[in-house]
């Protein structure tokens, strides 16, 4: 979807520049970067080469200093500069979704590239900073040197059975789970607290299952649509200096611009 709304962004501006999709083996990540340094093209990455350009970047941002990962990129000169806007989008979907704040504990299921932009966005929001998190992940080796990074009020687990559903004041999916049609959803949702929201990191056009079951139990719920433009208007205002128009951007996906969530009693 992305070459969509940020084409859609870039034609608003009048830019004669155009965002386009280059498929890259993961053993020709760096070939592909020498081809973009002698045009000075910048861009994202996404799967599964976030966390080797962040080692292929010359300078890093605190965000992907943070996460490891790097997902938007330009040059300064010869240099590779590598940032990470996926924390900005947590960020702003978290921001509209607990508008009245967060009561409770922080779940987090999965321990993957955007799982750790999760836990720098929750360490950076006012909403969730003081939050007690808990990761919830199968590869214990994978939550571990997550938690290593998030440090602070940060708690692994390994079993979903082992979570404190009673005290979850927002569960959050980073995890694949919900792409395709036969996928179970994450938790079911009469598993969680009537004062919990449901943040889905996986985006669907016909919005996913879980979000619609969270919906239907009268939760507070959004999937990842949010996220990913939020990531792309954080993305252009790096490239071009000024930040993109996010009608515009919603626009063009063809879906209503959201307004945030009323705050809960
Ligand atoms: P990743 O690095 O491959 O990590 C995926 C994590 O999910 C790993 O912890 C993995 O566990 C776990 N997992 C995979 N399949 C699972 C399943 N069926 N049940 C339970 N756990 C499972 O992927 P990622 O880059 O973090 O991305 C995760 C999801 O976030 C993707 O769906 C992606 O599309 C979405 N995402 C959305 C946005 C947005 O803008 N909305 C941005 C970034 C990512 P193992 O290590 O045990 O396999």
């Amino acid at each position: 979807l992305s070459p969509t709304f940020q084409n859609a962004a870039l034609r608003h501006t009048g830019r004669a520049v155009v965002y386009t999709r280059c498929e890259v083996a993961s053993t020709a990540l760096g070939p592909a970067v020498d081809d973009l340094r002698r045009a000075r093209t910048a861009g994202n990455v996404t799967m599964p080469h976030k966390e080797a350009m962040f080692t292929l970047a010359t300078h890093t941002t605190a965000a992907a200093e943070r996460t490891r990962a790097v997902n938007t990129f330009w040059w300064d000169g010869d240099a590779l500069v590598g940032h990470n806007t996926d924390v900005d989008g947590v960020i702003a979907t978290v921001a509209a979704l607990c508008s009245g704040g967060v009561h409770g504990d922080v779940v987090v299921l999965g321990a993957g590239g955007a799982a750790a932009a999760v836990l720098v966005a929750l360490a950076l929001s006012p909403l969730t900073r003081d939050a007690r998190v808990v990761v919830v992940s199968r590869t214990r080796s994978r939550t571990e040197r997550l938690v290593a990074l998030a440090g602070g009020r940060t708690a692994a687990m390994a079993h979903m059975s082992d979570v404190p559903w009673a005290r979850a004041g927002l569960v959050v999916n980073a995890t694949p789970a919900g792409m395709r049609d036969s996928d179970d959803v994450p938790v079911p949702v009469e598993s969680l607290p009537a004062h919990t929201a449901v943040f889905d990191l996986v985006y669907r056009r016909e919005g996913t299952a879980w979000v619609r079951d969270a919906k239907a139990r009268g939760l507070p719920a959004e999937d990842g649509l949010r996220m990913l433009v939020e990531q792309g208007a954080a993305a252009f205002a790096c490239w071009f200096g000024e930040p993109p128009s996010r009608d515009v951007m919603w626009h063009a996906l063809g879906v209503p611009r959201p307004d945030a969530h009323a705050p809960r009693p």
